[in-house]
């Protein structure tokens, strides 16, 4: 084998391509993996949209403006006066900063320390299993390999009658670097990424306006738990108007102009920015050459089978380019599959238990059906649901808001569904990631000790609600 010639050549360094590339390292194939990401610096960086822009920056200025808006509303019950408090986005910007370029940097000492060959440029498929790599300064060589794996993520979406400018009108990741408070925000889109960055800003002192197109809020969330959270985002003050269909937009001295239609009819809304988080794409830009058989579906996502081989020999695609949720740790176990795939391992993804998480406050967070999906689909179920305010250390953490609700079937007991909003939710919700890997029972989560007091006994307490064998809560 020559320096061009590996067995496994993973183009994108996302959270599906770098884990993809250090497990097939790890099973002693020789890797090499491309990246082309760069940094408003204009340094390359690897992690992917995840780490520089999308998971990690996000929790970091979560983190910072619940921090301040905790201080400001929560402080004084515990007897904490906070007088004169005041924030500055410079340090939470440069606090945020660093923990992404540290991040990076943690990927690339990762690729060193499994031996996998990291190059940074443009990487494109070529027929017969040959990618061309692109070097920063426009050099190119053909790289030759037995299996190649595509990781290129995907893209936030536009509305073509408000196209971005960088300025005004941003994507999520312009919405991440904002250098001071926008007095007026407009987000369009309630999803998890719109309602996440919608809190940071209104936490920290915006008048925040959400638009969703959808009459219904969280569609994709147990309706119970939509339900709730719509009141606590209400509280902490996001306008969220549901049945907003955005028409356009015009800019002058005032403002950015959006006009939207809802049930009611035409309205406007004039804010000083707008942060456009209406979905993302799979992103494929200049990735397949000419005859490499890889075909594309109708949306642009890469087509693959369940163990994400493309159909073209030896092409596997994981990750947001493919079918799924677009979740970083989606993409990091097929990732992982596929590493392992290569190698000659038997391994899968259990698609049926993918955590979903919002990192708002209260969290919320869910895995399995929801009580909609199971009733629509015919089979007996019983539900268990606990409410924080019953938790004795839900209450000594002054966090008493939302519930754990579990759904199982009424036959065989299985758990069917978790969801919770409420303290550290996306915490919580592993316990029962866990318990559905296992096919496991209520009985289990009943049987098993839970150490008090935490907040994961409200799963516990959840679990004996749906046989009306809770301690800690009257069962009905
Ligand atoms: C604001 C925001 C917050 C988010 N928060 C969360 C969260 O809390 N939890 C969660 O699970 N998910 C979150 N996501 C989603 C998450 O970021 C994605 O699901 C994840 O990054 C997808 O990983 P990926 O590796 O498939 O793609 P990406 O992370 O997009 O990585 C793809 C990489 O491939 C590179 N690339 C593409 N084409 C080429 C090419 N031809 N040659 C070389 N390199 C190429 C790209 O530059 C990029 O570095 C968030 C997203 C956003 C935008």
């Amino acid at each position: 084998m020559t320096d061009t010639a590996f067995d496994v050549i993973v183009i994108g360094a996302g959270p599906a391509g770098y884990p993809c590339a250090i497990r097939a390292a790890q099973n002693k194939l020789k890797v090499a993996c491309i990246d082309e990401w760069k940094n408003l610096d204009g340094k390359y960086a690897f992690g992917g949209t995840c780490l520089n822009a999308g998971c990690i920056p996000s929790k970091a200025l979560l983190e910072s403006s619940e921090l301040y808006h905790r201080a400001n509303v929560e402080f004084a019950v515990h007897g904490i006066q906070a007088t004169g408090l005041a924030f500055d986005v410079a340090t939470m910007q440069k606090r945020k900063a660093g923990i992404v370029k540290a991040s990076a940097q943690g990927i690339a000492g990762l690729f060193k320390a499994a031996g996998v060959t990291a190059l940074q440029g443009h990487g494109k498929l070529l027929a017969g299993n040959r990618v061309e790599h692109t070097a920063a300064d426009g050099k190119t060589q053909v790289l030759t390999a037995r299996h190649v794996v595509l990781a290129s993520g995907s893209a936030p979406m536009e509305l073509q009658s408000m196209p971005f400018d960088g300025k005004a009108i941003v994507d999520s990741w312009g919405a991440l670097e904002f250098d001071a408070v926008p007095k007026r925000l407009c987000v369009i889109g309630a999803g998890v990424i719109g309602l996440e960055l919608g809190s940071v800003w209104r936490r920290l002192g915006a008048e925040v306006v959400v638009l969703e197109a959808l009459e219904q809020f969280l569609f994709m969330a147990d309706q119970q738990v939509a339900k709730e959270a719509l009141k606590h985002f209400k509280k902490l003050g996001l306008d969220i108007r549901l049945g907003a269909k955005v028409g356009g937009a015009s800019q002058d001295r005032d403002g950015v102009t959006l006009r939207y239609t809802d049930a009611s009819g035409d309205k406007t809304v004039t804010v000083d920015k707008v942060v456009v988080a209406i979905g993302r794409r799979p992103y494929t830009g200049d990735l397949l050459g000419e005859g490499t058989g890889v075909e594309l579906d109708e949306r642009g996502f890469i087509k693959v089978d369940h163990e994400c081989r493309t159909g073209a020999g030896n092409v596997w695609a994981v990750g947001d380019v493919v079918r799924g949720p677009m979740l970083a740790h989606k993409g990091k176990e097929e990732g992982v599959m596929v590493g392992d795939l290569i190698a000659g391992l038997v391994t899968e993804v259990n698609y049926d238990a993918v955590p979903s998480v919002v990192y708002t406050a209260p969290e919320i967070a869910w895995v399995g059906q929801t009580e909609e999906q199971v009733k629509a689909s015919g089979r007996a179920y019983k539900v268990g649901s606990f409410p924080f305010m019953a938790s004795g250390r839900a209450r000594a953490m002054e966090a008493p808001a939302g519930f754990a609700k579990i759904i199982a079937a009424v036959d065989d007991d299985e758990i069917l569904g978790v969801h919770i909003i409420g303290p550290m939710a996306g915490e919580l919700i592993a316990e029962a990631v866990l318990a559905m890997e296992y096919s496991a029972s209520t009985e289990d989560l009943q049987r098993t000790m839970h150490a008090h007091p935490t907040l994961s006994e409200a799963l516990h307490e959840a679990a004996l609600l749906a046989d009306k064998r809770a301690i800690d809560f009257p069962n009905k």
